[in-house]
């Protein structure tokens, strides 16, 4: 199995390059954020939660994520493989993440990192707002917000893939095409 984390800050073009390592690699997504989506449109009582945490720019309780990953990959095990975009956040949820694919005698095959600086994030961002219809792309206060939860709980999931040699950095400024080939390369090297 190919099991990859899509890491990054929002804004970073997780989901653009998600798409295009889907198609060439067959691998099922597992965007924490969409699932969320998902259950505020649902209207269900764990995406009511969510929602009042996302508006402000704050991440979801670990578990609440970890759940929903659990249940993913329960149901889906004749997958080629899963590529993780926007979990793990935390390096309680990397850990929880470890566990769980050992219990399938599973592993993270490698982690990808998106680098992408906080100004031209913000810009992406506040551009995305105008089309995106999130109410967390829409102003820059929020933005900040995400960014800054970014840089104090997610950074340090990089330095606990880097701890397992398994992190890779791939510049994300610059064409689509040329990054998408970098991020091949990173695969190559562990498929
Ligand atoms: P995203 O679509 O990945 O930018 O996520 C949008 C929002 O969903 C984040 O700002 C968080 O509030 C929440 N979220 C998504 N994934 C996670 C996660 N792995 N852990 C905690 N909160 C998350």
């Amino acid at each position: 199995m190919l099991n990859l984390i899509l890491f990054g800050p929002p804004g970073a073009g997780k989901g653009t390059q998600s798409e295009k390592i889907i198609a060439k690699y067959n691998l099922i997504h597992l965007s924490t954020g969409d699932l969320l989506r998902s259950e505020i449109q649902a209207g269900s009582e764990l995406g009511l939660k969510a929602k009042t945490l996302m508006d402000q720019g704050l991440l979801v309780p670990d578990e609440v994520v970890i759940g929903m990953i659990d249940h993913k990959l329960k149901t889906h095990r004749d997958a080629a493989g899963f590529i993780f975009d926007g979990f793990p956040r935390t390096v309680k949820q990397s850990e929880a993440l470890d566990n769980l694919l050992a219990s399938y005698n599973e592993s993270i095959s490698v982690m990808v990192a998106l680098v992408v600086d906080d100004n031209e994030l913000l810009a992406r961002l506040l551009k995305r707002g105008l089309t995106s219809g999130r109410p967390d792309d829409q102003n820059e206060e929020l933005i900040s917000k995400r960014i800054q939860e970014y840089n104090s709980k997610t950074k340090p999931v990089a330095d606990y893939y880097q701890a397992q040699g398994k992190f890779v950095p791939v510049d994300g400024i610059g064409e689509i095409e040329t990054i998408f080939s970098e991020i091949s390369n990173a695969i190559s090297a562990v498929k």
